[in-house]
């Protein structure tokens, strides 16, 4: 048995990689694969309209919110954004709590002249947290207020949807569809989708549709979301494939039980590795409960002699990519929708003997 924590693209469920591998050959009786015909065929047309429902369902997406499958991933979406709802002149606030917060700010500094960067990090007893909002210093009549409720690197988390005036424009990438949000209280939510929606390179979109009409004219036409919505993310070809596997993986959601069962999953998960983590001498984690996050648990071994056995031997049994990135070094534990529980406790387990083996 293998379980994969890769932070992504990540793991995908079985029973879909499964059903798609069943029906590679011959999708629907028309005797070629899903992408070896055209994305106008009726067909194909038919299954995208699936998969948009499906997808509305799960996250009860109102009606005023065009929802788009765009290409170019999470990153995409950071020039996307910025090109798409500022003009030159505008004003935009962007919270930075890592990694991606902060790729996201780059990116729109090319775009919008005035980027308001909230440095909202700090550390207090050791602990990294992010502070409490009355002390954000947000702009009088910021175009859009910009930020990442799960930095996938850092393994912080924002629980609560800030208070803010301007339109919410959020980076779910690494926790669409693992709980259950108010669709209503944002102007535009994306998602790369590798990691709990399908292969790398699609993002999802779902804007408010009268963030369209106020939107600039000079965006690169695959990115421009007033012409997405308009020719239903078909503008050119769609990555054909990655749409189909995100469709799959909607079905599959919503037999399982939809987000609100991925939440309880998801909570159950987290919950045994941090237990693990804080009740051990062992290893460590240095974030903050309240910002924690439940799909990338990132801990470190208080002995960082010891990583390179604990990598090499949880990969003996099975567990897979549980290094941390780069920048941050350490383990980071990444459980996605698709992560079983058994998943969490087989990684526990040797966890809890590793340490035991080595204290
Ligand atoms: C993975 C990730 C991205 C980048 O996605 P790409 O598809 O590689 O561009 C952006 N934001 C967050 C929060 C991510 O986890």
């Amino acid at each position: 048995m293998v379980y994969n924590f890769s932070a992504g693209p990540a793991m995908l469920p079985a029973p879909v990689l499964k059903k798609v591998q069943s029906e590679l050959l011959d999708w629907q009786g028309l005797g070629v694969s899903v992408m070896e015909m055209s994305h106008r065929d009726p067909v194909y047309v038919k299954m995208t309209e699936v998969a948009e429902q499906d997808l509305r369902d799960l996250m009860n997406i109102p009606d005023n919110y065009a929802v788009l499958f765009m290409h170019g991933g999470g990153r995409g979406q950071f020039s996307a954004v910025a090109q798409n709802l500022a003009g030159p002149t505008a004003t935009v606030d962007y919270l930075n709590t890592g990694t991606w917060s902060d790729f996201a700010i780059r990116e729109a500094k090319k775009y919008v002249k005035q980027v308001n960067v909230l440095d909202v990090m700090t550390e207090i007893d050791g602990l990294k947290q992010v502070k409490s909002a009355d002390q954000w210093a947000l702009s009088e009549q910021a175009a859009y207020f910009h930020y990442c409720p799960n930095e996938t690197v850092d393994g912080i988390a924002i629980h609560q949807v800030p208070r803010v005036q301007a339109p919410i424009v959020v980076d779910m990438s690494s926790v669409i569809l693992s709980e259950p949000i108010d669709v209503s209280q944002y102007g535009v939510i994306y998602a790369g989708a590798q990691k709990n929606i399908g292969p790398s390179g699609l993002a999802v979109v779902i804007i408010r549709k009268d963030l369209l009409e106020t939107q600039q004219s000079r965006v690169c036409t695959i990115m421009n979301y007033q012409v997405q919505a308009a020719e239903k993310s078909m503008y050119n070809t769609p990555n054909t494939f990655a749409w189909y596997l995100a469709g799959e993986v909607f079905k599959w959601l919503k037999a399982e039980g939809g987000v609100e069962a991925m939440a309880d999953l998801n909570n159950r998960k987290s919950a045994l590795l941090y237990e693990c983590v804080d009740n051990s001498s062992f290893y460590q984690n240095k974030i903050h409960v309240n910002n924690r996050s439940k799909m990338n648990v990132p801990f470190q071994l208080k002995n960082a002699a010891l990583d390179d056995l604990f990598l090499q031997e949880a990969a003996q049994e099975g567990l897979l990519a549980l290094k941390g990135h780069r920048f941050v070094g350490g383990m980071r534990a990444s459980m996605y929708n698709a992560m079983p529980y058994e998943g969490a406790q087989a990684l526990v387990d040797f966890m809890t003997r590793f340490a035991h083996q080595h204290s």
